[in-house]
């Protein structure tokens, strides 16, 4: 369906000015044959769709503007109704960190998908527009975009009606000794209430630590943040496992960061097969010698 352009006249009783606000783009479709449809995160409305015309032709005088992973200063009309309109950008920025390596730029598109799907569209954001920011900024950094993502997956659940208790036995509210995750309950057992829930998640206690860790976590001051390997590994399984579940969210975006951490580790396997069968080789060598 073509948008409407009839508010663009701007009925008496709805006057439309145009007015600057901060944006980070989300994403973007070719819409007819010049135009783009640009979806960008404002600090003023979440997420809005602009139509911008033009956007596909060559010298387009807001390419670098629209780029994706990219973050500025724009002006223009945000609409309730229909399509919403850029009339001119300001300063703006790539995250050229993101766009030049193949693990942050597939974990910043699944955030941003996230986001997208998190806020309603036309509402303000609130903080979150600058948490956002933080995480694209930590990525772009080289920090590690597994962990940066998990922290806002953690923070984002509530707005998917999921609120989990992370820091203390949903039941009788201790804090102190080992915690583990229930989905059935919404949030943490102890030990003495295991026995609730025989398909409680069976975490490491480092990852329990990491989960209420980053339910508070402000990511615009946070440093470095090392995670092991195995605990890593077993925080996505955790987090996609509640998303699956608890969320019912399955984005084509997290299906890709699955499938390259399979081919990662086939790459590896096929490595370490490579590298017996040389060592195989290289006894035979010696036993001929
Ligand atoms: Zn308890």
């Amino acid at each position: 369906m073509l948008p409407s352009f009839n508010h663009l006249k701007g009925g008496e009783n709805m006057p439309k000015v145009n007015q600057p606000f901060r944006g980070i783009v989300m994403s973007r479709k070719p819409f007819r044959e010049r135009d783009l449809l640009v979806k960008i995160l404002t600090d003023a409305r979440g997420p809005v769709m602009f139509f911008v015309r033009g956007a596909q032709r060559k010298g387009f005088k807001m390419a670098a503007d629209i780029l994706p992973f990219t973050r500025g200063e724009y002006v223009g009309l945000l609409s309730d109704e229909g399509l919403s309109y850029i009339v001119s950008a300001g300063e703006t920025h790539q995250w050229q960190g993101i766009v030049a390596d193949l693990d942050a730029n597939a974990y910043a598109t699944y955030l941003l998908d996230l986001v997208n799907q998190a806020f309603n569209e036309g509402r303000g954001i609130g903080g979150w527009f600058k948490q956002v920011e933080a995480a694209l900024d930590q990525m772009n950094a080289g920090k590690d975009p597994q962990i940066i993502t998990n922290v806002l997956e953690v923070q984002l659940l509530p707005f998917f009606g999921v609120a989990p208790v992370w820091d203390r036995c949903v039941i009788c509210g201790r804090q102190q000794g080992t915690l583990d995750y229930s989905e059935s309950y919404g949030g943490m057992l102890c030990f003495e209430h295991y026995e609730l829930d025989e398909h409680r998640l069976r975490l490491d206690q480092r990852v329990v630590g990491y989960l209420k860790f980053f339910a508070q976590l402000n990511l615009q001051t946070v440093g470095e943040i090392n995670v092991k390997p195995a605990v890593k590994k077993q925080l996505s399984w955790a987090l996609d496992k509640i998303y699956d579940d608890q969320v019912g969210l399955r984005l084509k975006s997290k299906r890709f960061i699955q499938s390259m951490d399979q081919w990662s580790q086939s790459l590896q396997l096929a490595r370490n097969e490579a590298v017996d069968n040389q060592e195989s080789l290289d006894q035979t060598e010696e036993l001929r010698h």
